[in-house]
């Protein structure tokens, strides 16, 4: 564990208490592996939000981080890792990079983390705070995600952190057989957390219930 985010231990709201509430509420809905649980007590998640609402940091609840877009909900993140890290992924790459805070939480169980972000200016955002948390296994990149990383793959894991409409056959390529890919899809109205595994070069899937994403979307801006 890194040693570069006690210093990040804060007054008032983001105190220690706060996170302790934060994860007395993941293991109440849920959460029951303690690597996961001590890893997102340890992370600042305060720092990945603007300052005027860093006293919201340790609620269960997504928050924005401009460009419409938001970090996603503790409780989502913390069951995504569960899940993806079950399976031991040396690699992982994420689509949807956002405030970094998914990459960073990833980044403690995986050699390396690889991750996407369309909005120039979250990806830089993120970037910054990557540097300032002293990680060195995330890589990340401003593209369309929808692309993947060909040259980095293959990969044990892919996490997406935007409602996809279909796993795109060139992601689903970039997946190392016996891998893991979760995401949240489109299915009719719903948006449902769907796990899927690549045996013999097909993908197939298990469901982990109702979840609310912003949507994938195509091209950079
Ligand atoms: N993992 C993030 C959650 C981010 S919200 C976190 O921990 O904060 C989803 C992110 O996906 C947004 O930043 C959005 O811009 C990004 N996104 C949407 N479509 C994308 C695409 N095609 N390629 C890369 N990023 C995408």
């Amino acid at each position: 564990m890194k040693d570069s985010f006690n210093e990040f231990i804060g007054m008032g709201m983001t105190s220690e208490r706060s996170r302790d509430n934060l994860i007395e509420t993941l293991k109440q809905k849920g959460i029951k592996n303690n690597e996961v649980l001590k890893i997102m007590k340890k992370i600042p998640r305060h720092i990945f939000v603007d300052e005027a609402i860093s006293d919201q940091a340790y609620d269960n609840t997504a928050l924005p981080i401009g460009s419409n877009q938001t970090i996603s909900q503790p409780l989502i993140v913390a069951k995504m890792t569960e899940l993806l890290i079950s399976k031991n992924p040396k690699r992982i790459l994420e689509i949807g990079t956002g405030s970094g805070y998914q990459a960073v939480v990833l980044s403690q169980f995986a050699q390396k983390v690889f991750t996407i972000e369309r909005i120039k200016t979250l990806h830089d955002e993120a970037k910054r705070i990557f540097k300032i948390l002293n990680i060195h296994n995330i890589y990340s990149k401003y593209s369309d995600g929808n692309n993947g990383w060909p040259e980095k793959a293959c990969f044990d894991a892919i996490i997406y952190t935007a409602a996809a409409n279909t796993i795109s056959t060139s992601i689903s390529l970039q997946l190392c057989d016996n891998g893991v890919l979760l995401a949240p899809v489109c299915v009719g109205s719903k948006q449902i957390l769907r796990e899927y595994l690549k045996k013999d070069n097909k993908l197939i899937y298990v469901d982990h219930g109702e979840v609310n994403f912003v949507p994938l979307l195509n091209g950079k801006k």
